[in-house]
């Protein structure tokens, strides 16, 4: 269990996001991540990943075009549980049709059988996580609430363990949605900028 950064204000994401994690580190973790909101006219998000240290992450972002501008964000240290620590399991994850990103930290108990029905209704996954699990159940909550935080509701009312999220709508740009269940998650107010980690 390591550390998640959420950022919406006024200043440049991408920095803040990244001091964020840097004193995260000394929880230790094995892979590193952000999503910002991509630009371009397409939407959605542009979300980086890299095992290994966080200067890889840094080095990744100095590259990525575009992206050094937003006001929004979440970034994540991962220390795995399920799956090895590669790119493809690294946080972000994205449910299937792009719309939301999510980053999580702990464990779903019960991801296998939450899997197994997403499965069944034609979800597919490309990371070894509990946490692609979560964000697609999102995602099919969200076809029918009337909130996100309905759907948060009852997408979390279903996962079973100890953990902490933080998670983006490209439909909703600016917002970053938190919640908790036993693991911490703090929500600092700023003045015109808010942070979670
Ligand atoms: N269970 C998740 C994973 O293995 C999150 C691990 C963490 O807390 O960093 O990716």
């Amino acid at each position: 269990m390591c550390g998640i950064i959420g950022y919406c204000g006024h200043r440049p994401a991408a920095p803040v996001i990244i001091e964020g994690l840097r004193r995260l580190e000394y929880r230790g973790y094995d892979s590193a991540g952000l999503a910002l909101p991509a630009t371009g006219r397409a939407g959605g998000f542009s979300v980086l990943r890299r095992p290994g240290k966080l200067a890889k992450l840094e080095n990744a972002l100095t590259n990525a075009r575009g992206v050094m501008n937003a006001t929004f964000g979440v970034g994540h240290t991962r220390w795995a549980t399920h799956g090895e620590p590669t790119e493809v399991n690294a946080h972000p994850h994205c449910d299937n049709s792009g719309r939301l990103t999510m980053i999580h930290n702990g464990i779903i108990e019960n991801f296998q059988e939450l899997k197994n029905e997403l499965t069944a209704k034609g979800y597919t996954f490309a990371s070894a996580t509990d946490s692609e699990v979560l964000v697609n159940l999102l995602a099919e909550e969200l076809k029918t609430a009337e909130t996100m935080r309905q759907a948060l509701s009852r997408a979390l009312g279903r996962a079973e363990g100890a953990y902490a999220i933080v998670v983006m709508d490209a439909r909703r740009p600016g917002k970053v949605w938190g919640a908790r269940q036993t693991s911490p998650l703090v929500l600092g107010q700023g003045v015109g900028e808010n942070f979670l980690a």
